[in-house]
């Protein structure tokens, strides 16, 4: 199986098959984005993919879930989407999904009827970083979508049967607007009740313009207590009616999993118990460890 280059995938995609499809991410300038700084963005040759399929179906025949590589494998035109989808069904039967990260632009460059056969074909639980449902915070981070589009563009997906991950980061507004981050996003989220809820905590690593502009002291991330405050607004105006929140990311002061409505009232405990714990240190901002290692107080 050929994988170029640093591979990253949700940590629930663990046991899947990482097939290659792409190189790069092809929007690759979200300001706190490291992961493909130096890759030219380019499309796999089919036959690369056949041969990899092939490969994988001598190694691993029974794998059930298939994620696609790398940045964001949804920007493949649906044909080409659908062909590989077909290619992976013809020598690995067993696969029930097919799995990727995906961008609202990515969505928004396909019809209705696209989506439902991308859907009938396989493909399903998308991985999307939408960050954040504060216009101020997606303009910086330069994500190149508004709320209001992403907005759209997840029920979109709802309506043609795809489940998916909303991908957030708490910190995202900066020390300034962490209130307004959080109601913003807690907006966002109940409008479109995402199948899964990811929860992240912004941190920032050379090679990244948001590693600058902080020390430049253009950008003033969030204090601990800051980012505890953000997560129990968020979490508090969160009205959703079937949703599972993974927030066992490594970045995050309090990580934890739960089901929402199910789990709230325990999971904003766990906030408030984590402030407790780190009264004094409230106003210092969290420390890391290595890439996406452990938050730490200083
Ligand atoms: S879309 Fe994802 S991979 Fe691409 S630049 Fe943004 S965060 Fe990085």
């Amino acid at each position: 199986m050929n994988l170029t280059g640093t591979v990253y995938r949700p940590p629930y995609e663990a046991n899947s098959l990482l097939l290659q499809v792409t190189l790069g991410c092809s929007h690759n300038k979200c300001t706190f984005c490291y992961m493909y700084p130096d890759v030219q963005f380019a499309v796999c040759p089919m036959e690369e993919i056949e041969a990899d399929i092939e490969e994988a179906a001598q190694q691993v025949p029974n794998v059930r879930r298939v994620f696609l590589e790398h940045g964001d494998a949804f920007v493949l035109s649906a044909d080409r989407l659908e062909a590989i989808a077909e290619a992976i069904h013809r020598k690995l039967p067993k696969v029930e999904t097919i799995a990727m990260y995906a961008s609202i632009q990515n969505i928004m460059h396909k019809t209705d009827e696209e989506l439902r056969r991308l859907r009938a074909c396989g493909i399903h639980g998308l991985d999307i970083g939408v960050e954040s449902g504060l216009d101020a915070a997606l303009k910086y981070m330069n994500k190149g979508h508004t709320a209001e589009e992403a907005r759209v563009q997840l029920l979109r997906l709802t309506d043609a049967g795809m489940d998916y991950s909303f991908n957030t980061i708490l910190g995202c507004g900066g020390a300034e607007l962490w209130k307004e981050n959080a109601e913003a996003t807690a907006e966002l989220i109940n409008a479109v009740q995402p199948h899964l809820l990811f929860i992240g905590s912004l941190h920032a690593q050379p090679g990244c313009r948001l590693y600058q502009d902080m020390k430049d002291g253009l950008f003033r991330e969030c204090t601990c207590g800051q980012l505890l405050d953000e997560q129990e607004r968020l979490l508090s105006l969160l009205d959703l009616k079937d949703t599972y929140y993974f927030g066992s990311h490594p970045s995050n002061i309090v990580p934890m999993q739960g089901k929402l409505p199910m789990h709230k009232d325990d999971m904003l405990e766990a906030v408030r118990d984590m402030r407790r714990k780190l009264s004094g240190h409230l106003e210092e901002y969290p420390v890391r460890r290595g890439g996406e290692g452990s938050i730490l107080t200083r």
